[in-house]
């Protein structure tokens, strides 16, 4: 079965499909990952999707459920995490159609308020010199403003972390990402879980999530 990991940027997504991989045996298909993994081996699909990058344009959606139905693959047995798709409604309608044995089992939005989100997108800080990330509030490197990692480098703020970009970001998710939640939200079909609390629970509530899913599913 599929279940769809969703929440707005900052809600830990990523994060908590790879803990849920690690710790459960759920398999986590992130469209970013393939689709960057497709680009550095150049494959067909990569070459092509690089064009669309290349000139500042998004990745069409063809494109992206051709390496969604590779990575999801073919063993209905599995238990997928979508990660990062769909991001609308034509998108969702797409994977619904998608041809494969899997089931899409429901959708999991990975609640944080927006205030929090804000805090911590503006809070992120990367290395410059060897791409080590940092928190000003959850993970200050040991001293002020420098990389304990490389040592090299000042840290910096990415300009796509600045607030106003930010606040950007929250409003196409609220745009376009939201309706998505909405479509599913009054259904069996739907687990919210809090991502505001401590990482290991908001991990466990995950799963129960899933299972809960899958519970509904066999009914
Ligand atoms: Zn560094």
């Amino acid at each position: 079965m599929i279940v769809v990991l969703t929440g707005a940027p900052g809600a830990g997504k990523g994060t908590q499909a790879d803990l849920l991989a690690e710790n459960h045996r759920f398999r986590k298909v992130s469209t970013g990952d393939a689709l960057r993994k497709h680009v550095r081996e150049q494959t067909e699909i990569g070459l092509k999707a690089k064009s669309f990058m290349d000139a500042g344009e998004l990745v069409p959606d063809d494109i992206l459920l051709k390496i969604i139905q590779e990575e999801v693959g073919k063993n209905p047995e599995e238990t997928v995490i979508l990660d990062g798709y769909p991001r609308n409604l034509e998108q969702l309608k797409a994977l619904e159609e998608l041809d494969t044995e899997h089931d899409i089992a429901g959708v999991i939005h990975l609640h944080v308020k927006e205030d929090e989100l804000v805090e911590r997108l503006t809070g992120r800080r990367v290395c410059p010199n060897c791409t080590a990330t940092y928190h000003m509030s959850f993970n200050p490197p040991k001293v002020a403003g420098k990389c304990d990692k490389c040592g090299q480098s000042e840290i910096i703020q990415r300009s796509d972390d600045k607030e106003e970009k930010i606040r950007h970001r929250l409003k196409v998710y609220a745009n376009q990402t939201a309706p998505v939640i909405r479509h599913y939200e009054n259904s069996d079909q739907y687990q919210q879980v809090d991502g505001s609390v401590e990482m290991a629970a908001v991990t466990a509530s995950l799963a129960k999530a899933i299972e809960a899913l899958d519970a509904s599913r066999a009914s």
